[in-house]
């Protein structure tokens, strides 16, 4: 979501006439935009500000920090950091072309992090021109009401919020027309999409209409919540043709009693059910997931919970942190909190574990044949281009920048620990503008 905010917030500053600088030493304006979901990219922000803080001395420029960390210590940071200009929070982002225009003539120091109840933060900032990258990130909801005992996001995103869906419809059909391939919808909890809205539609619903529309030949989304997981969407992925078969879908602990503690509203056993469900109705789906390891409380026992969920769904890649203490969460109150030594071996065990599932997971891979969107040249060599497969797993393979946006057959040749490699599976497809796309059918349910 940070990512699709920056991007949103350069395209809104291109409109001042700001262009983006790869060299810091050009910079007119430095905007540090902020993650506090843990503590550690919370405390990046005031490295990253001291690092910058020639740039005003020398060339008078403008600074700010925008995002999360700015949402929570709003007029703090200007107390703190003297040199800083701007105050950016995460429903503000539409009034940054007008914030640093009157920072630019007046010199006021501003903070700016009132919670819009409009839903103006929510709509789309398109770019002037067609993007050089074949997808893109479409926010369909945002903020959170779920309170889970550990997060902050709901203190700095504020109360969740749906898109209307015509809207949303409309910035993918602009998509479309601007060449992009695929889109991911966002959401901190996408399943609840549509509550409060007027007209209501399910997210079900949501994707059946990006579904229909031309030009987009993948759909992806992120995060669902298993508790709001429903039947309809579990079916969608053997239904809608454009939907890949991937879902990233957080369980933060295999422990009931520490899920009770969080909050979650939802067993290991009924987790367990709906990835159940999902491998049922799409055999080929790829399994990603969130979890916490050293939550108050966690004992032994409730971590070998977790390492038990983690061998049953075998889970093609997760994304593991140590608890991290979030200032007004309810989890602050809770006692036997997890020493951190404790919190480190316990991640690092699991950390292996995964490592060797997540290998066993790729060379399942070899000899089958992957579609690839390619997405560019490959970071391992000049002579390959890398894409995702609909697992989402990378993909790199020999082939010329022209297969760029295109849907290639690769086969799968070799496995490793964060990609696979390939070559194209048609010889044909060797051959420029020649239609190599291939479509896969899906499961019947
Ligand atoms: N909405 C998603 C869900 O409910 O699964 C999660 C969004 S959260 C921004 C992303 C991930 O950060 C969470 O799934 C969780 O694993 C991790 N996270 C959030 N708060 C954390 C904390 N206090 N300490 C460690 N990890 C945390
Ligand atoms: Fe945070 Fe996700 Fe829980 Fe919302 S549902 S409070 S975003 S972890």
């Amino acid at each position: 979501m940070n990512e699709h905010d920056t991007e949103r917030m350069l395209r809104l500053l291109e409109e001042v006439h700001y262009a983006e600088t790869k060299n810091a030493r050009e910079a007119d304006f430095v905007l540090i935009n902020t993650c506090s979901v843990r503590e550690k990219p919370e405390h990046k922000v005031y490295s990253a500000l001291g690092r910058y803080k020639w740039l005003k001395e020398k060339r008078g420029a403008i600074i700010g920090v925008a995002g999360c960390v700015a949402q929570q210590e709003g007029t703090r940071l200007l107390d703190q950091i003297p040199y800083l200009d701007l105050v950016i929070g995460t429903h503000a982002i539409p009034m940054l072309p007008q914030l640093l225009t009157k920072i630019e003539a007046s010199g006021e120091r501003i903070c700016e992090t009132a919670y819009d109840q409009g839903g103006e933060y929510l709509k789309a900032v398109l770019p002037q021109k067609p993007p050089d990258k074949v997808k893109s990130y479409v926010t369909i909801m945002q903020g959170c009401d779920h309170f889970c005992s550990f997060c902050i996001v709901p203190y700095v995103r504020g109360r969740e919020k749906s898109r209307p869906s015509r809207e949303i419809v409309e910035e993918v059909k602009q998509l479309a027309g601007m060449g992009l391939k695929e889109v991911c919808l966002l959401g901190q909890n996408v399943n609840g999409y549509g509550r409060g809205l007027e007209q209501e539609i399910s997210f079900s619903e949501l994707l059946e209409r990006i579904n229909d529309i031309e030009g987009i030949e993948r759909i992806r989304f992120t995060t669902s919540h298993p508790k709001d997981l429903s039947e309809e969407l579990i079916r969608a992925f053997s239904k809608l043709p454009k939907l890949c078969e991937h879902i990233h879908l957080p369980f933060q602990s295999g422990s009931n009693k520490i899920l009770k503690a969080m909050h979650r509203g939802y067993t290991k056993e009924s987790y367990l059910e709906k990835i159940h469900r999902l491998k049922k109705v799409c055999p080929s789906i790829a399994l990603t997931a969130d979890v916490i390891v050293g939550f108050p409380g966690e004992e032994e026992k409730d971590f070998e919970e977790t390492l038990d969920l983690l061998q049953q769904v075998r889970f093609d890649d997760l994304f593991s942190f140590k608890y991290s203490q979030r200032k007004g969460t309810r989890a602050v109150e809770f006692e036997d909190k997890v020493e951190e030594q404790v919190k480190q071996e316990r991640l690092s065990f699991l950390q292996e574990m995964q490592k060797r599932i997540t290998l066993e997971k790729n060379q399942e891979c070899e000899g089958r044949v992957e579609e690839v969107l390619v997405e560019g040249r490959s970071k391992q060599s000049s002579q390959d281009v890398a894409g995702r497969a609909r697992s989402n797993k990378i993909v790199n393979f020999g082939g010329d920048l022209n297969l760029v946006g295109r849907l290639i057959p690769v086969q799968i040749t070799k496995a490793y620990a964060h990609s696979l490699r390939g070559e194209i599976a048609l010889p044909q497809c060797r051959l420029q503008n020649i239609n190599c796309e291939m479509k896969f059918s899906k499961p019947a349910t």
